[in-house]
């Protein structure tokens, strides 16, 4: 394919929903005081990005990374422009949300069953069920839901996901009235192919390209090419995380999320606008990794930071 017919498949803007601060400092063995935390969102602002998870109303014990969200969404200055989603998981995640004036959420659920009953404490049936009433009350008070779905292409446990379970699944989470549905490749196993299966099998159900985004894990090295072959079936929406950082505390095999830098990278290259500065979420990784202790694994942070030191 020329240069040129490929630009012309591609979309010309995408937007990234920046998951770092919840779906990347859940995974992480230290954990972030709240005045970090802040800092984190407030570089990420900076950076150009307009959608920014924020933190997770799920119980404090399971996971003790994000147990300041009521102080973190106190003390948040929301930056015009910027939507700050925050992760529930049931009613009670819903209520202590909306006492913090949250104006948008995420629900999330597994096309899996092993990793619904490990990640929600429930069967897959059962919590797709449990969210009837939380999507109700959410829309009720006028909120925007996005709906997560884990282990689209494969499970730790169960193995491969059939393509007609995963579009099932989650078109019953559109149905629940979600208003976009975020397909997880959770443990990183799909390839490019994977994304073009599941995405004309939704196709083949009539849900919209436009209604999805995808939410890749780079660990088996496909995170990007497989990012490009969600660009070319239409999809606009992407899940990143600053500095690649995530995996998931309860699928010990899941690696790192795709990295935003990598995936702005990619796009500059290839002319997509994504409204994010590539320089500054490279800078903003280097600052995260230091505070977490370890080397990231973005590709571009590292090789920015190696041609020009900050
Ligand atoms: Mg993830």
């Amino acid at each position: 394919m020329p240069t040129e017919s490929l630009r012309e498949a591609l979309p010309k803007r995408i937007t990234i929903v920046e998951v770092a601060p919840r779906d990347g400092l859940q995974a992480e063995e230290r954990i972030l005081p709240t005045e970090a935390k802040l800092h984190l969102l407030e570089r990420l602002a900076n950076a150009g990005h307009t959608v920014i998870e924020t933190t997770s109303f799920v119980s404090p014990a399971a996971v003790p990374q994000l147990a300041d969200a009521e102080e973190l969404m106190r003390r948040l200055r929301p930056r015009r422009g910027v939507r700050y989603p925050v992760l529930v998981p049931n009613e009670k995640g819903l209520e202590r949300a909306l006492g913090c004036g949250v104006r948008e959420i995420a629900i999330f659920a597994s096309a899996s069953e092993s990793y619904s009953r490990k990640n929600l404490g429930r069967p897959r049936e059962e919590a797709i069920d449990d969210y009837r009433k939380v999507v109700r009350r959410a829309k009720d008070e006028g909120l925007r839901v996005r709906g997560y779905l884990s282990m689209v292409f494969a499970d730790p446990w169960d193995g491969p996901t059939p393509t007609g379970v995963a579009v099932d699944v989650g078109r019953r989470l559109l149905d629940l009235g979600c208003d976009e549905l975020s397909l997880g490749d959770t443990i990183g196993v799909g390839t490019a192919g994977s994304v073009v299966t599941l995405l004309d099998g939704y196709r083949a159900a009539g849900v919209r390209i436009d209604r999805l985004g995808m939410h890749f894990h780079d660990t088996y090295g496909q995170a990007l090419a497989n990012a490009l072959a969600a660009l070319l079936e239409g999809i606009t929406v992407f899940d990143a995380s600053a500095g690649g950082i995530g995996g998931s505390p309860f699928a010990k095999t899941a690696g790192g999320n795709l990295a935003t830098e990598d995936l702005v990278w990619m796009c500059g290259g290839l002319g997509i606008a994504t409204g994010v500065d590539v320089e500054a979420v490279a800078g903003t990784s280097r600052w995260l990794g230091e505070q977490l202790g370890r080397e990231l694994p973005a590709h571009v942070a590292r090789a920015l930071g190696a041609a020009k030191p900050e």
